[in-house]
């Protein structure tokens, strides 16, 4: 299958798109995690990404989806691309199945991207209020250190909300009109958010089976 996660910052769609690829098992793409992967490494992509994502801008087109779409395996979980209508023309190519909207109210996103925490070596993500690491600061699955992300400061969120309601948002319509679009409250814990998911692929399979 070829699934993509669309929705707000803070959403939850890395969370929620890496627990169904864990589940599905098939890989997890995450623009974000190679941008961030390339930046820490200090390459040339990561050199000229960085004054971008410092200040919550987006990559620009050529920068990121020929590297994106050249790497991409015959199944997989998309988070973070596409991310504009013409990255979106430029996905087609790939013939996705179906596209995951996670929605949620503006106070819960303030609430998530403050609170949340990453591990610089797994990229297993944390929200220290619903799902706090076991032992402070300290990543459970690999022992790394947690950190905040460089563009989770309050004003950098609040430009890559007005980057999402003027560049991303469109693409609920875009997809909306292709019939690929499900929509689904990203309310509540991660483990409620990924039961509706569930629910959603169940009834893909069943339908594409019948
Ligand atoms: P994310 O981890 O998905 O929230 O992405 C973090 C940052 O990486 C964004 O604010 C952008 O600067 C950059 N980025 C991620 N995905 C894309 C994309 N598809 N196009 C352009 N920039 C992107």
């Amino acid at each position: 299958m070829k699934i993509v996660f669309i929705g707000s910052p803070g959403s939850g769609k890395g969370t929620q798109a890496r627990m169904l690829a864990s589940e599905l098992e098939i890989p997890f793409i995450s623009a974000g995690d190679i941008i961030r992967g390339e930046i820490n490494s200090g390459t040339e992509f990561g050199c000229r990404a960085l004054k971008y994502t410092k200040n919550g801008e987006l990559v620009p087109d050529e920068i990121i989806a020929e590297m994106l779409l050249a790497s991409l395996p015959r199944s997989f979980v998309l988070d973070g691309f596409p991310r504009n209508i013409s990255q979106a023309i430029l996905l087609e190519r790939t013939e996705p199945d179906c596209v995951f909207y996670l929605y949620l109210g503006i106070s819960d996103i303030v609430e998530r991207i403050s609170k949340r925490r990453i591990c610089p070596n797994c990229k297993r993500v944390y929200n220290l209020i619903s799902n706090p690491p076991k032992t402070p600061c300290i990543c459970d699955e690999c022992g790394g250190e947690l950190i905040s992300r460089i563009d989770d400061t309050e004003k950098t969120a609040r430009k890559r909300m007005d980057v999402y309601k003027r560049e991303t948002y469109p693409l609920v319509d875009y997809y909306r009109k292709r019939k690929m679009l499900i929509e689904v409250d990203g309310s509540g814990s991660v483990e409620d958010v990924h039961h509706r998911i569930m629910r959603a692929v169940e009834e893909i399979k069943c339908k594409s089976s019948c």
